[in-house]
């Protein structure tokens, strides 16, 4: 099978809310009046960013959904994407596997493949996605102020620990693993939830990284520090309350230095928590408030009894050790 059989037959479908799709040199893509484009591009590298044993479906819904989590904290609607992709040999069942899962989450959320590139060479998938989000009402991470609330949607480290399991650093139930294991693989992007927060959220991130780190985004582009609580903050783990039980700083270790989340930290003014509440609910995605934007830069994380917590967190970086 040639590179355009190829393409045909995986990666070709007609284009419904974009002019032209997938099969010209380029795609064109058609915002509504008033509306910015929201561009986002991820790098997926086997070895680096996924097991060479991923069931294929789920590495092509993965592919996506970290591109679609970026346009959630964006507060964008997704319009369309492009996938480049690198195959080190044509294999079907692996190609048919991977865009159905791709597909899958694209027609989740009305978002439509226009175009791509595709080449042999070592696994790699490139997606860039395009949404759309009213002009100046795009959702920065320069916008938290002093006073407000941190808030974090759904659950942080259950990715970190099904990796960790699968690194064998720790064993897990068999439950407990699965359900970890569905938030590695399978993270469902905050689409709902960033587009319920426009105009209520000050700033917002999703957290690929860690929550600290990405955190530490926002608090440097808004010129503003943070206080995290650990207590709330650990509650957010499922598997410990799914039942797992470890020791508090491996659990802290998970929450705040896990990565892989594709949850969304942001801010709002505490007059808002009745519309953040509500952004929720009409999103039908939990949110918890873990802690307090201040002046004093920097971040602390503190205790039940509100002292800071002595250790440090690494947040997880390509090019640190
Ligand atoms: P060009 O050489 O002009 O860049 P290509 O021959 O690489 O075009 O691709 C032909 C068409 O197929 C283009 O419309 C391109 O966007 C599309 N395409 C190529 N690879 C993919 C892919 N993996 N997924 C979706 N569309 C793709
Ligand atoms: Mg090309």
């Amino acid at each position: 099978m040639g590179e355009f059989d190829l393409i045909a037959r995986y990666f070709t479908r007609p284009a419904r809310r974009s002019p032209l799709g997938v099969g010209d040199d380029c795609a064109l893509l058609q915002p509504r009046p008033g509306m910015q484009l929201a561009v986002s591009t991820d790098l997926l590298l086997e070895g680096r960013h996924f097991l060479s044993t991923v069931d294929p479906a789920r590495l092509g819904h993965k592919a996506l959904a970290v591109n679609l989590s970026d346009l959630a904290a964006c507060g964008a609607e997704p319009l369309a994407f492009t996938l480049a992709i690198a195959l080190p040999r044509v294999d079907e069942a692996w190609l048919a596997a991977f865009a159905a899962g791709l597909m899958a989450l694209a027609d989740a959320h009305a978002c439509e493949l226009v175009g791509g590139d595709t080449t042999r060479g070592p696994l790699a998938i490139d997606i860039t996605a395009f949404g759309e989000v009213p002009a100046g009402g795009a959702l920065l991470r320069s916008g938290a102020r002093t006073g407000d609330d941190l808030w974090v949607s759904g659950t942080l480290g259950d990715a970190r620990l099904a990796l960790e399991a699968f690194r064998g650093t720790v064993s897990l139930p068999q439950e407990v693993f699965d359900a970890a294991r569905a938030r590695l693989e399978m993270p469902q992007p905050r689409i709902a939830l960033g587009l319920a927060l426009r105009g209520v959220a000050t700033s917002a991130i999703d957290i690929s990284d860690g929550l600290l780190a990405d955190l530490g985004h926002v608090l440097r582009k808004s010129g503003v520090g943070a206080t995290v609580e650990a207590a709330p903050a650990c509650a957010l783990l499922a598997a410990a309350r799914g039942g797992w039980a470890a020791e508090r700083e491996r659990i802290e270790d998970l929450v705040f230095a896990g990565g892989d989340d594709y949850e969304l930290a942001f801010t709002a003014p505490p007059a808002a928590r009745d519309a953040v509440q509500a952004a929720a609910a009409q999103s039908g995605t939990p949110v918890a408030r873990i802690g307090l934007i201040e002046s004093q830069p920097g971040l602390r994380v503190v205790g039940a009894d509100g002292r800071p917590l002595a250790r440090r967190f690494a947040g997880f970086d390509h090019f640190g050790a």
